[in-house]
């Protein structure tokens, strides 16, 4: 099977030959106890499951310090338990208060420029490719590049422009990018917070899922060269971005669970055994119907490759927003 046609359209970069391993690390992260902006939740619904994993990808030959993984099945089994638990305590929360679940929702969008210094080099890049990536966003979710139309959409609030060394390149799991979310996070579990910098062991960027109760490492980090126009060869055109926010909006790799079980908690996306890399036209790795499902953004596949969400992540997405981040 050919690629669809708008991928085509929309893409015009050729797919290079490169040999690359994008890896999925999950590194258990702490949490810090942070004031919840989460007023609906009753005073004992913070009970969060120990494990709290970031999402990451690595770019070609790259070594990543953790041991390549994903999440094992035990551990989305806590939070799709986790998940129904909070939807249940909206619904009781909502009972007589007349609040309907959100149906379109715009996300206020704090990005954060982690600079060295004010070279490009340093991680100075214009506004004009931090606009292109919200446009970017915007595409994406609203099915503009071909996939399902989400309810989401994106609005920049504001530009954060840091220069410090000590936070440069940003380093997965480290002391520092604990201390840099903690002294740059803005906004209630509503607000997405984008991280821009060169990033630790070759990664292309990693996120944090939703939880009932706001902590400060909620949001997502991108490699600042990812963005549109970025010098990331073969994934510079923003899809990283639209990658690890469907992450912060709850959705799992399209491989995740390889071929057993439940997968990605998505019906209509196949499953399929392993991560895709480049562009594999026609993959079909699960004996279960329908083809490798390597270009949706939440495969590991070239940002040409990519161009679309389902229906049934679009679902996911909106299920777990009125779950955890509607005000
Ligand atoms: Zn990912």
């Amino acid at each position: 099977m050919g690629l669809r046609p708008n991928l085509l359209t929309r893409r015009t970069a050729g797919v290079a030959s490169t040999t690359l391993a994008l890896l999925l690390s999950t590194a258990a992260v702490g949490v810090v106890p942070a004031a919840s902006a989460f007023s609906a939740a009753p005073a004992d619904a913070c009970a969060e499951p120990a494990d709290v994993h970031s999402d990451a990808r690595v770019k070609a030959g790259a070594h990543a310090k953790q041991e390549p993984n994903e999440l094992t099945a035990k551990e989305t089994r806590e939070r799709e338990a986790d998940l129904a638990a909070a939807l249940r305590e909206r619904a009781n929360f909502r009972t007589g208060a007349g609040a309907a679940a959100l149906a379109a929702v715009t996300i206020p969008v704090v990005v954060h420029v982690i600079q060295e210094d004010g070279t490009r080099a340093g991680g100075n890049i214009p506004d004009s490719m931090i606009n292109s990536q919200i446009s970017v966003l915007n595409e994406a979710y609203s099915g503009g590049t071909g996939g399902a139309a989400t309810a989401f959409s994106f609005q920049l609030q504001k530009i954060n422009r840091v220069t410090n060394p000590a936070w440069y390149p940003i380093v997965q799991g480290s002391s520092a990018e604990r201390s840099m979310k903690t002294s740059l996070r803005e906004g209630g579990k509503n607000t997405l917070n984008v991280y821009l910098g060169e990033l630790s062991d070759d990664l292309l960027g990693w996120a944090t899922f939703p939880k009932r109760r706001l902590d400060s490492m909620d949001g997502v980090v991108v490699l600042t060269e990812s963005l549109p126009g970025g010098t990331a060869t073969n994934y510079n055109q923003g899809d990283t971005g639209t990658h690890e926010v469907g992450h912060w909006l709850n959705l799992y790799h399209t491989f995740q669970g390889g071929c057993r079980g439940s997968g990605d908690g998505v019906s209509d996306t196949p499953a399929e055994a392993e991560p895709a890399y480049q562009c594999p036209t026609g993959r079909d790795t699960c004996t279960a119907a329908g083809l490798d499902p390597i270009t949706n953004f939440m495969d590991y596949t070239y940002d040409t490759c990519m161009y679309q969400f389902t229906a049934g992540q679009a679902e996911r997405m909106l299920t777990a927003w009125n779950a955890y981040r509607a005000a």
